[in-house]
């Protein structure tokens, strides 16, 4: 049976304690892969700490890492966390995101920077850090941005957020020629999942009419994008870099 196997693989997920990035550590974890499950807000520590034990319960091994990931030196801390709980780090999954309205001609400084500065600045400084270690591994690694439609297609209302997901496309295209062939660099390019981002807008008339813009007729789920993680972390993907891989039920199909 063909199977995905991270057996003595080692996961650092950022922003793992909700939505999208918890299910990509818990798919990971069930691969086999060992994990760190990055997150930002302490009110979040019960939640993630039952998750550790959860993982543990079921055979595998996470630990916990707890930090703002826009102060550049714990994108340092995460990484290192890893290579000292587990020696490597194999697999890199930048998750931690922020999805804020702002009209653009009243969009303040402090509004497009916020953004940028976890959306982009984290992924660049996390990959950085990762991409350092993995160079000097046997068997190299892989790393996986989480962009989004809106860098594909465009937001309105959300510029700056399409902006920086539409620059991480642009990275991960650029690292794969540049770390390869040692490090494999991917997106996901998620359309709407339902998480505690998404609740407020998945209400409703307006979630009828977002359901019937998409081609296979609901929303995702984060176990939808988990699963295209756990591919593009596996070595069924060994050939696979510079990709986006959209996880959208055919959504921007419909603005082609
Ligand atoms: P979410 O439910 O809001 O979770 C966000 C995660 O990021 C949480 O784990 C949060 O940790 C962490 N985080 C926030 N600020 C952080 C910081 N400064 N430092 C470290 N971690 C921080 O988000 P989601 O919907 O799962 O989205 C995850 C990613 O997918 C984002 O990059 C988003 O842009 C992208 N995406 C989402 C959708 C969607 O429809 N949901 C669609 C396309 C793309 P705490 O729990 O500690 O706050």
């Amino acid at each position: 049976m063909l199977e995905i196997d991270l057996e003595n693989r080692v996961a650092v997920v950022t922003g793992g304690s909700r939505g999208i990035g918890r299910a990509c550590d818990e798919t990971l974890a069930q691969a086999g892969a060992r994990c760190v499950i990055g997150y930002h807000d302490p009110r979040s520590a019960e939640e993630v700490d039952s998750m550790v034990e959860e993982i543990g319960r079921l055979g595998g091994e996470a630990v916990a890492y707890c930090g703002d990931l826009t102060v550049g030196a714990n994108c340092r801390e995460i990484v290192d966390l890893a290579v000292r709980n587990f020696g490597a780090v194999h697999v890199v999954v930048n998750n931690a995101g922020m999805w804020r309205r702002a009209e653009f001609e009243t969009m303040t400084e402090a509004q497009l920077l916020e953004t940028v500065e976890l959306n982009l600045k984290t992924v660049f400084r996390v990959t950085q850090f990762a991409a350092k270690v993995m160079r000097n591994q046997p068997h190299g690694g892989t790393i996986i941005q989480i962009a989004s439609t809106a860098g594909e297609r465009g937001e309105a209302h959300y510029s700056h957020y399409a902006a920086t997901k539409g620059a991480t496309i642009a990275m991960v295209k650029s690292l794969a020629r540049e770390l390869g062939p040692r490090i494999r660099v991917n997106c996901v390019s998620p359309g709407w999942i339902e998480t505690d981002m998404t609740a407020d807008a998945l209400q409703g008339d307006q979630r009828r009419s977002i359901e019937r813009s998409i081609p296979l007729g609901r929303v995702g789920q984060p176990t939808d994008v988990a699963n295209a993680v756990a591919y593009l972390s596996s070595d069924l993907a060994s050939w696979v870099t510079g990709t986006v891989l959209r996880v959208n039920g055919g959504a921007v199909l419909v603005d082609e």
